[in-house]
């Protein structure tokens, strides 16, 4: 009331609702009114002009029960906005802010940054060249992303995407990063369940989550991903690299076309509003690597869900997003039934930045896992014609085996991106028969645990990765200096199959080294 009685004041135009459907509420008497700017009724609750007609306008309103005709009604001469600060952090917030639980405003706000701000041009922008990893192996060693990057997260319902998301957001967090996770129109459980999943991995002091249930009003849900990019703009401004999660774009998708159709816009494809396209892209386009005042860089990556409907990547929002982010990780139910964790298909996924941002020596070994799972695949279904193996097949098998089960990663695991080559090295070809695959999981936590915990095993790791040049430098480093760093042999004695015993020992077989074909082995002596 004292809001409407101020704005009323300051504009001086006073208009009255004159009709209400459902979240749209038709208003004359504001002749001057914009699109997006926000209108205060006499009873305290708020909308956005949706559409400017001839002599009425449209606005969507924020309440939760639908406002009376002829509701007085005033303009405001601003576009909505939301208070920003570091006291978000740590807290669920709703879209404008407030605490989701119960709608109060935190401390009293520093500062209010618009919600619909406008786009940062090319030159404030500068080309992504840090990477940025998940923790989660597959997709730092097949599907690489960099800082700024927008990737979209796109699989069938329960493939895992969130799970994935939670991983990546308490890795990224452990890095550094401020990372906002937008729940759009999620259940209440969900929400908390969140809340609790930062909370248990001791994050949530980097983490803000904005969030909106299903039975908010649709304008609200709408506003979702709007504003959590708004926060995480301010903590860029703050020179702060930040992480924008939005989960899920497809439920956003559902409500704007709810909104649309109930404001009689014309419906398109799938019944999704013309402007269906231009709302995400307007999202979407406010991630990215920009140019800071002293010459740095800091980043925006975004990471937003889409939902298919039995794997149909060509629907219309998937196709839309897909168009204007760059690159997909594909989340497979087929994988899923097969029990693969991360059920992410490597060869449906897509990166166009990522790669740009790695040293050599992943390249190489992205490149290698390319060519050698594509192999495995083929022999497979040999073995399913079930021909006798020679021996060669039989090692690519077993690495395959190994380098899936090495892929395989409980939601708790996070791998640190330099330990992922070293671990794979360790199990790549012939090596592969010497670890018992039963163990892999509990050496990779050991390899992970060292290096977290002892600064001198990550230089060396690290050293070992970043100035080798490609996988097989990598390869013979780690095997030429195991013993003296003793990178494999604590875990390879701790791990191995039990040589001891009836298992043949493995030079009484012919030797192909690789499995893969396609590279010929460097000198060893190159480092
Ligand atoms: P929705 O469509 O509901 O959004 P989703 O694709 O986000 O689903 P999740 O909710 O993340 O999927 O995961 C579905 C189930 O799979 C959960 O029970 C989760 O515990 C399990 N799951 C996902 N990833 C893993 C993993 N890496 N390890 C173990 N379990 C996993
Ligand atoms: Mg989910």
């Amino acid at each position: 009331m004292k809001d409407f009685d101020k704005y009323l004041q300051e504009v001086g135009e006073v208009g009255s609702i004159r009709e209400v459907v459902g979240p749209i509420a038709y208003a004359v008497g504001l002749p001057k009114a914009r699109p997006f700017e926000l209108v205060v009724f006499e009873n305290g609750e708020f909308g956005q002009v949706f559409s400017v007609k001839k002599d009425v306008v449209e606005v969507l309103t924020f309440a939760k029960t639908p406002l009376a005709v002829g509701l007085r009604a005033t303009r405001t001469g601003k576009i909505i906005d939301v208070p920003v600060g570091k006291e978000l952090i740590s807290n669920v917030i709703d879209p404008f802010g407030g605490s989701f639980e119960n709608h109060k405003m935190f401390n009293k706000p520093t500062e209010r940054r618009s919600l619909e701000e406008s786009l940062m041009g090319i030159s404030a922008r500068k080309t992504i060249k840090r990477s940025f990893e998940t923790g989660v192996s597959i997709v730092d060693l097949m599907v690489p992303l960099g800082r700024g990057q927008r990737e979209l997260v796109i699989g069938d319902r329960k493939t895992g995407k969130t799970s994935f998301l939670f991983q990546t957001i308490v890795y990224a967090a452990k890095q550094g990063e401020i990372c906002i996770y937008a729940a759009i129109g999620k259940n209440k459980i969900e929400i908390k369940r969140a809340e609790e999943y930062f909370a248990a991995n001791n994050v949530l002091d980097r983490v803000v989550i904005v969030a909106s249930s299903s039975q908010d009003p649709a304008g609200v849900v709408y506003l979702t991903p709007f504003s959590a990019m708004t926060i995480a703009e301010y903590f860029r401004d703050q020179g702060q690299d930040t992480l924008v999660v939005m989960d899920d774009l497809s439920t956003h998708a559902k409500f704007y076309r709810e909104i649309s159709l109930i404001g009689k816009r014309f419906p398109g494809r799938d019944s999704y509003p013309g402007d269906m396209f231009y709302i995400h892209a307007r999202l979407l386009e406010r991630g990215g690597n920009f140019h800071t005042k002293d010459g740095g860089e800091v980043s925006i990556t975004c990471l937003p869900v889409v939902q298919t409907l039995q794997g149909d990547l060509s629907g219309y929002i998937q196709t839309n997003i897909m168009s204007m982010t760059d690159g997909h990780i594909y989340f497979d139910s087929n994988l899923f039934t097969q029990g693969r964790r991360p059920s992410i298909n490597p060869f449906l996924s897509v990166t166009r930045v990522g790669r740009q941002t790695q040293p050599d020596s992943k390249r190489s070994i992205s490149r290698e896992l390319i060519t050698f799972l594509t192999l495995f695949d083929k022999m497979q279904n040999i073995v399913h014609f079930g021909s006798e193996l020679t021996e060669a097949v039989r090692v690519i098998l077993d690495t395959g085996n190994k380098v899936l089960q090495l892929f395989d990663q409980e939601t708790h695991v996070v791998v640190p991106g330099n330990v992922q080559p070293i671990v794979l090295s360790l199990l790549w070809g012939e090596d592969s028969r010497k670890i018992d695959v039963s163990k892999l999981a509990e050496m990779r936590g050991k390899i992970s645990e060292l290096y977290i915990k002892n600064p001198d095993y990550r230089k060396m790791v690290d050293d070992v990765v970043l100035k080798s040049s490609s996988f097989n430098e990598i390869l013979a480093l780690v095997k030429d200096n195991a013993a003296k760093f003793g990178i494999s042999i604590p875990t390879l004695a701790a791990f191995s199959v039990n040589t001891n015993t009836t298992t043949p020992p493995p030079q009484a077989q012919p030797q192909p080294t690789q499995p893969a074909t396609t590279q010929d082995k460097k000198p060893e002596s190159s480092h």
